[in-house]
């Protein structure tokens, strides 16, 4: 299958195209049209596989719609992307940004990280971000100096990705992750991509996605 058989919007066929990416790996053909229909996803997806674009193209075009010079900006991002290094972090915000940038639509994506100083981030969530890339132990950070707002979240949240899930738990990121799955809205569509299928990403599987797509490829 193509992108376009995928029916991804063609300012994200375009962009591909800019990068030299034509044709979708297996991960892309599988999991994206489920993303699009509004499913939650658990994709075992190792690195090399096309994992991050499986997931931001759908969560790119899924907030297309949102956007716009005469959309209000909401209090808080749209989505929420978890990775469990501040090198994934930087990795997924720098591919999102350049995304965004080639689609020429009004979207914009932030990282936090914690070694971040408090002023950057709240300078970077000043500009209204739809987009958060960050790891799990700066969210309750976040939460305590006020930076973010946990009810705000709760009224804007769409769209939450875990990558490297297993990851993210091994680090001991657990209670952290917590503070975010506890406000995560019912109507929030989540995705969990990882390596491999443990014990914890099970139950962090049923903690907070609602009868999920199970994709192993
Ligand atoms: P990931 O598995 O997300 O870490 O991606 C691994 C690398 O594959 C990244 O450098 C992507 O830019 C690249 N990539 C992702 N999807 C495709 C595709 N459909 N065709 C060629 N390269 C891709």
């Amino acid at each position: 299958k193509s992108f376009e058989q995928l029916c991804l919007d063609p300012r994200l066929i375009r962009a591909l195209t800019k990068k030299g990416i034509e044709k979708p790996t297996p991960i892309q053909q599988t999991a994206i049209p489920f993303i699009l229909e509004g499913k939650d996803v658990v994709a075992k997806a190792k690195t090399g596989s096309g994992k991050t674009l499986a997931y931001l193209l759908p969560l790119l075009q899924r907030l297309f719609s949102d956007s716009g010079s005469n959309k209000k900006k909401k209090p808080a991002p749209s989505a929420f992307v978890l990775v469990p290094s501040r090198e994934l972090c930087q990795q997924v915000y720098t591919e999102v940004s350049s995304l965004i940038e080639l689609c020429r639509v009004q979207l914009k994506a932030v990282q936090l990280t914690s070694s971040m100083p408090l002023s950057d981030m709240r300078n970077a969530l000043a500009g209204l971000p739809e987009i958060l890339v960050t790891t799990p132990a700066c969210i309750p950070k976040c939460f305590a100096d006020g930076v973010l707002d946990p009810a705000a979240i709760s009224d804007s949240l769409e769209i939450l990705v875990l990558d490297e899930a297993d990851l993210l738990l091994s680090y001991g990121y657990e209670d952290n992750l917590r503070s975010v799955t506890s406000i995560v809205p019912r109507r929030c569509q989540c995705l969990l991509m990882s390596a491999t299928t443990s014990s914890d990403v099970e139950k962090l599987k049923k903690l907070i996605l609602h009868n999920p797509v199970v994709l192993t490829l």
